[in-house]
């Protein structure tokens, strides 16, 4: 099946890593031109390089923090002034710190608006008038399992979180009608960077081995396991494709099973 990728302009934020750098390569494999973004500018521009000599495409490296109210406008900017217009815009930020109610203090619950819900809004609000200039425009928010089943000890992910998968399904309503699709992904558990740091802090943590520390973590998931970055990576990309051209409105776990409810 041909994606109809090539030379589609692509933003991914978040992306010098985990979920975000796994689709950012599946988009440049695709042959799309592909900005992606991250914090550190050295270990960003390390990423682009990697992804443009393992992938023959364009990739360039926009750095900055999602969360900084400034970032967003910029990033956006840099991507049109090199493609010369943007059609997909990703959205991603690192997670909100792990914790309980009572273990989680009330300034970590706006840091967390900021960073996760803010992120997406500055980003979209940047990105829609470069999007409306498209043929193409695809949206596509990277949220969690979290939205439709919470979390135990993930308060911040399991409430802000939400708010993301509402935005998603707003704009749907909202920009259906000018042709541009937005869709969220709802990521179960995948081996990223930061959950093979987690199980590692586990199994210290509990003097079980990684394995054990694994093990805990994928006994619910009906597939039995995690999943590898590249099979998020693979959805998120045919759902910014044409290949998906009907799929709108969708907030669709990638998640092995995990979720047990029906709707
Ligand atoms: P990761 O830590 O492996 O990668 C996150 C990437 O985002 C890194 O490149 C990091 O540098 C970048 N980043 C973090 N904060 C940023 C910021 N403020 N501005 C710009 N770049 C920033 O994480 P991941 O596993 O790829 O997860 C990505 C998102 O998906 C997170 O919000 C995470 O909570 C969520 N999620 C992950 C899983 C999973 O199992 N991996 C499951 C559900 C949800």
């Amino acid at each position: 099946m041909d994606l109809g990728l090539k030379e589609t302009r692509v933003l991914v934020a978040a992306s010098s890593r985990g979920l975000g750098r796994a689709t950012a390569r599946q988009f440049a494999l695709e042959g799309a031109r592909v900005a992606i973004n991250g914090r550190d500018p050295s270990d960003l521009e390390g990423t682009a390089a990697e992804l443009s000599k393992d992938t023959g495409a364009d990739v360039i490296a926009l750095p900055g923090d999602v969360a900084d109210p400034r970032v967003a406008e910029a990033v956006v900017q840099g991507a049109v002034e090199h493609f010369g217009g943007l059609d997909v815009l990703v959205t991603n930020a690192g997670g909100p710190p792990a914790g309980t109610f009572e273990s989680t203090p009330l300034d970590a619950w706006e840091e967390a608006f900021q960073l996760t819900v803010m992120s997406a809004v500055r980003l979209i609000h940047a990105a829609l008038p470069h999007l409306r200039q498209s043929d193409r425009a695809a949206i596509l928010t990277i949220t969690s399992t979290s939205i439709k089943q919470p979390i135990d000890s993930l308060i911040l992910s399991n409430s802000v979180r939400m708010a993301v998968g509402g935005l998603t399904k707003s704009l749907a309503a909202e920009l259906g009608p000018e042709g541009i699709r937005v869709n969220s992904i709802l990521p179960g558990w995948t081996r990223t960077g930061r959950v093979e740091e987690l199980l590692q802090a586990q199994s210290e943590a509990r003097g079980i081995t990684v394995a054990e520390a694994l093990q805990t973590r994928t006994t619910s998931i009906p597939l039995g396991r995690m999943a590898d970055p590249e099979e998020f990576a693979r959805v998120a990309v045919f759902l910014c494709s044409s290949a998906a051209s009907y799929v709108h409105g969708v907030l669709l776990p990638v998640d092995g099973g995990s979720i047990k409810a029906t709707l």
